[in-house]
C-alpha cells in the first residue's frame, strides 16, 4: 500500500493537493476536517462535540478523532493506499496511527510536509474565507489560534516521522500546478 501523510500548517494547501494525489496514484483521501465538517452539516453527535473545538481553533480530542479516523480506514477494505489529510496532528495521534496499521498489516510509507511561511499562510486563509464559508476561516483570532496550535501540538509530528527517515519536505509556495510536480517527484523517487 502507498500511504501518506500529507503535512503542513493550515492555508498549506493540503486539501487542494490531496485532490491531486488521490487521482494520480489511486488513493483514498481521508481528511479529517472534511469528516467532521460534514459530520457537524449532519448534525451527528460527533459534530456536535467536534464544532465546539473546531469554532475556537483547537483540536478535537486524540481519543475522539483516532477512533473516527479507524473507522474511516475500515470502510475502505480495497483500498490501494490512503492520503492522511489533517491526521496525525498530535505525537499521540502519530503513535495511534502506527500501531493501528500495523495491526492491519500495513505503514505509513512516509511523510510529505508542505513548507509555507506564516505570514503566506494567514493571507491565504483570510482569501479562502470569502469563499470557504468556514468560521474557522472568518476569524483572526481563531487564525491565529490554529497557527499556534499547529506550531505547539502539530509541529513535533513532523519529528516523529523524522526520526523514522519517513519525512520529506516540499516547497509549499508557487503554483498549485508546480506543487504538484514537486509532490509527485517527492512522491515517485522515494
Ligand atoms: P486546516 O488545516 O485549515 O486547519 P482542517 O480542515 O484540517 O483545516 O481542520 C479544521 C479543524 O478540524 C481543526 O482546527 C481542528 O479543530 C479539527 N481537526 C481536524 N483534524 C484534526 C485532528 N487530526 N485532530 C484534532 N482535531 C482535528
Amino acid at each position: 500500500m502507498l500511504n501518506i501523510v500529507l503535512f503542513g500548517p493550515p492555508g498549506a494547501g493540503k486539501g487542494t493537493q490531496s485532490e491531486r494525489l488521490i487521482g494520480k496514484y489511486n488513493l483514498v483521501h481521508l481528511s479529517t476536517g472534511d469528516i467532521f465538517r460534514a459530520n457537524i452539516k449532519g448534525e451527528t453527535e460527533l459534530g456536535l462535540l467536534a464544532k465546539s473545538y473546531m469554532d475556537q481553533g483547537n483540536l478535537v480530542p486524540d481519543e475522539v478523532t483516532i477512533n473516527m479516523l479507524k473507522s474511516e480506514v475500515l470502510k475502505h477494505e480495497n483500498a490501494k493506499g490512503f492520503i492522511f489529510d489533517g491526521f496525525p496532528r498530535t505525537n499521540a495521534q502519530a503513535q495511534a496511527l502506527d500501531a493501528f496499521l500495523s495491526s492491519i498489516g500495513t505503514e505509513i510509507t512516509m511523510m510529505v510536509g508542505l513548507e509555507v511561511k506564516e505570514e503566506e499562510l494567514r493571507e491565504r486563509l483570510k482569501k479562502r474565507a470569502e469563499v470557504s464559508g468556514r468560521p474557522d476561516d472568518a476569524d483572526p483570532e481563531v487564525i491565529q489560534n490554529r497557527i499556534n496550535v499547529y506550531k505547539n501540538e502539530t509541529a513535533p509530528v513532523k519529528d516523529y516521522y523524522e526520526k523514522q527517515d519517513k519525512y520529506i519536505a516540499v516547497d509549499g509556495i508557487g503554483s498549485i500546478d508546480d506543487i504538484s510536480d514537486r509532490l509527485y517527484a517527492a512522491i515517485d523517487n522515494n
